[in-house]
């Protein structure tokens, strides 16, 4: 299938990109990023090159991060206004998810400029949708505080009812599985995905637990994880049972 050739209209087109495996990008992605007037990323080397990947040269691009991604986003709407169309896009993923994205997104509601969201790639969901654990209901929690904060965000994510889905750095990962652990106990049932979609993409399944064993055991862990914990309801109801994962 080729690219279609329709052009594009004035609005902030929202443009997720892989979460590794360069595959995962729709054609109608690849087309926005195409045609689009101005590409706002994070890095423009990294996606620059993550572009050129696709035989795609942008017509223009400017940094988007998260401290100047405020006083960007009026001259974003601005050129907008103007008759641009903007491509938005963070280093990896969904833009706007634990990346820039929102406050741009808000000043373009705000102006009432047209706003138009691509969907694709995101760690959260790709996790969870292959953890195992309850998908029915769940919560984004993001990224826990480094310090300040960081047991009331354990808590609280402990307590709720639904399933949660964390991001964490290899290097905070057994020190937040020994949180929620102390506060969980160690029955519930959780999981580590690892480097979803590359070549060393990885599962670690089991009770929070099992899950601490197993870190112990292991070299610590390397790249990026996403963390899936079951809700406290789904817990009590497989109590009951014998557990989840064999
Ligand atoms: N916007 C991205 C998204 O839609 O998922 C998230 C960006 S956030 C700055 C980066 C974090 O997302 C990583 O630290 C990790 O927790 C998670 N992440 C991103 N890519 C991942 C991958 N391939 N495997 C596991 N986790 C990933």
């Amino acid at each position: 299938m080729k690219l279609a050739s329709q052009p594009l209209v004035a609005a902030l087109y929202l443009v997720p990109l892989p979460i590794g495996n360069r595959e995962d990008i729709t054609l109608r992605a690849l087309r926005v990023l195409r045609d689009a007037d101005i590409i706002a990323c994070e890095d423009t080397r990294t996606t620059g090159q993550l572009l050129a990947g696709y035989g795609i040269t942008p017509q223009k691009m400017m940094s988007l991060h998260d401290h100047n991604e405020e006083e960007r986003a009026a001259g974003i709407i601005e050129m907008i206004q103007e008759g641009k169309s903007i491509a938005l896009c963070s280093d990896a993923g969904t833009p706007g998810i634990s990346d820039p994205g929102f406050r741009v997104v808000r000043a373009a509601c705000n102006a009432g400029v047209t706003i138009i969201p691509l969907p694709g790639a995101n760690a959260a969901l790709t996790a969870l949708i292959a953890s195992g654990v309850e998908t029915d209901a769940f919560y984004f929690a993001g990224f826990p505080p480094h310090k300040k904060g960081r047991m009331t965000f354990v808590k609280r994510v402990v307590e709720r009812d639904c399933t949660t889905i964390l991001y964490e750095s290899p290097h905070r990962i057994t020190k937040l599985i020994d949180e929620l652990a102390e506060i969980a106990g160690t029955k519930r049932n959780a999981v580590i995905a690892r480097e979803l979609t590359k070549s060393y993409e990885e599962f670690l399944r089991g009770t929070l637990g099992e899950l601490q064993s197993v870190l112990k055991t292991r070299p610590p862990l390397k790249g990026e994880i996403v963390v899936i914990l079951q809700g406290i309801q789904a817990y009590h109801q497989s109590e009951q049972t014998e557990g989840d994962f064999e």
